[in-house]
């Protein structure tokens, strides 16, 4: 049994940033976790210029120094190849375990209680006058709490692993192949992390590489494997409510956007901030509304780039006219990350 005014259930990025947003809004809180770090996941590590001001936002610097800054997006496909600069600043990739190190600093640093190694398994041994339910995309506490009612749902396979190399591009590139893309993300001066996603739950990142990216296969031949191939899935699910009685949740257990987005991290951040001053302020209602409304660009975007991953027609058609006319490819990146 725990008492404080708010209970974190899960210390991914999502509820550590909830408990640090909470923290500095006044409120006592408790963040508990059945892991213990370096907790480490599938991911891209990538986080677009808005990542990092949001993050700002919510008291979390994350400096130059964690990781590699790049200042745009690269696609590759269709033997194609467009390249368009942010608008806004620069994107930073991000080893995981590098980012949740700095968000746990940060909280203990706020003041937030860590507990680690401690899963929850039911809400009923929770006393707090909040519980945040950020439990990823799995998540227990969405069915507990009865908010497991979608609007829409998918979901994708995906991969991860690093290379010990230079990075060869200050740009996070994206290659489009056959049902599968990879993502190459810079996240240090000898080191980028390489992440598929594919309809194939079974699809390996060196078959890929070897089947749809010659290119890319030229590039990390030679280079060392730094980290174990890691295995997830990237789920799209839009809930009808993030928010009942006391409990909200946050994250990827509140509904995600697919990985392509690069986005999923960001949404967090943007997430903690209103829950916290919906929690100070006493009413969930304004964090329940406020939440699909952060939510639709990110969608709306996925939704575009699916239909390249669909359709070859598609992907080679807009490969094309974006190569062809680079303003387009400029104009999108800066509505996704604006
Ligand atoms: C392949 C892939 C690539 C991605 N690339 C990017 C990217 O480049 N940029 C980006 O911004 N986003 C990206 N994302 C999305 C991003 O990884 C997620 O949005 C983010 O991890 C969500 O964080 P979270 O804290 O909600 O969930 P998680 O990171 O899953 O954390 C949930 C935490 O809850 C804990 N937990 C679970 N159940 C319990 C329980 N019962 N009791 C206690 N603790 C519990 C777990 O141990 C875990 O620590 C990617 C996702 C995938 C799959």
């Amino acid at each position: 049994m725990f008492e404080a005014d708010v209970f974190v259930i899960g210390g991914g990025p999502a509820g550590l940033a909830a408990a640090i947003a909470a923290r500095r809004r006044g409120l006592s809180v408790i963040v508990g976790d059945g892991n213990t770090p370096p907790i480490d996941k599938a991911c891209g590590e990538g986080l677009m210029p808005d990542s990092r001001r949001s993050a700002e936002r919510i008291g979390v610097h994350i400096p130059r120094s964690l990781g590699f800054e790049y200042r745009g997006v690269r696609f590759h496909g269709e033997g194609r190849n467009v390249q368009a600069d942010f608008p806004n600043g620069c994107g930073i990739g991000v080893r995981r375990t590098a980012l949740h190190d700095l968000l746990i600093d940060t909280a203990m640093e706020a003041g937030v209680e860590l507990r680690w190694g401690m899963p929850v398994s039911r809400m009923d041994r929770v006393k707090a006058r909040w519980t945040v339910g950020a439990d990823g995309t799995a998540s227990r506490v969405r069915n507990e709490a009865g908010l497991g009612q979608t609007t829409s749902q998918s979901r994708r396979f995906a991969r991860r692993k690093h290379f010990a190399r230079a990075p060869w591009t200050d740009s996070m590139e994206i290659y489009w192949g056959n049902g599968c893309q990879i993502y190459a993300t810079p996240v240090g001066g000898e080191e980028v992390c390489i992440a598929l996603i594919s309809r194939e739950p079974g699809l390996r990142i060196d078959e890929a590489i070897e089947r749809n990216f010659p290119e890319l296969g030229d590039r990390l031949a030679g280079a060392p494997v730094s980290s174990a191939e890691r295995g997830g899935v990237t789920v799209t699910r839009a809930l009808r409510h993030v928010a009942r009685g006391n409990v909200a949740l946050i994250g990827d257990a509140s509904g995600s956007v697919d990985a392509i987005t690069g986005e999923g991290i960001c949404l967090s951040f943007k997430q903690a901030a209103i829950l916290a001053d919906a929690m100070a302020r006493g009413d969930l209602s304004i964090y329940d509304r406020a939440h699909p409304q952060l939510a639709r660009k990110p969608h709306l975007m996925a939704k575009i780039m699916l239909m390249l991953d669909r359709s070859r027609v598609i992907r080679r058609m807009s490969l094309g006219a974006m190569s062809m006319q680079p303003w387009t490819f400029r104009t999108l990146l800066a509505v996704h990350v604006a």
